[in-house]
């Protein structure tokens, strides 16, 4: 999977601004920040869209939400809150085919 620019983050063999890690998830920076806070949480293993997940990754996809708690009561944010994105498929905006969460906050990102 050393195509995935996900997987390379991970691997270290890429630079991210790292902010959470545990033994499932990495969570980094988004180098094209759209809000004040803007991080991208990944299964370590690749799974390439929800488009195709099957019953095998629903636990490190559920880490994923875990972890973006924990990122949310480490920045401070547990009262204010954040939005979470997963951007599915072509028409659904998924550019990258590592399945991610967008971790936004900071009040500015508007819409559904
Ligand atoms: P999506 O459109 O949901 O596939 O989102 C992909 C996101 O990955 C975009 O917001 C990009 O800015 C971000 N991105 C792409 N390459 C990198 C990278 N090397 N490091 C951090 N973020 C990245
Ligand atoms: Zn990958």
């Amino acid at each position: 999977m050393n195509d995935c620019v996900f997987c390379r983050i991970i691997a270290r063999e890429s630079h991210a601004d790292v902010e959470y890690e545990d033994e499932a998830v990495l969570a980094f920076k988004d180098i094209y920040p759209k809000a004040p806070v803007h991080l991208l949480i990944v299964p370590k293993r690749h799974v390439a869209s929800i488009m195709t997940m099957e019953p095998g990754d629903v636990e490190i996809l559920g880490r994923c939400l875990l972890a973006a708690r924990v990122i949310g009561e480490a920045k401070g944010l547990a009262e204010r809150g954040y939005r979470l994105r997963v951007n599915c498929g072509p028409e659904g905006g998924q550019v990258v085919y590592h399945v991610h969460v967008h971790f936004l906050a900071g009040g500015r990102e508007r819409g559904v």
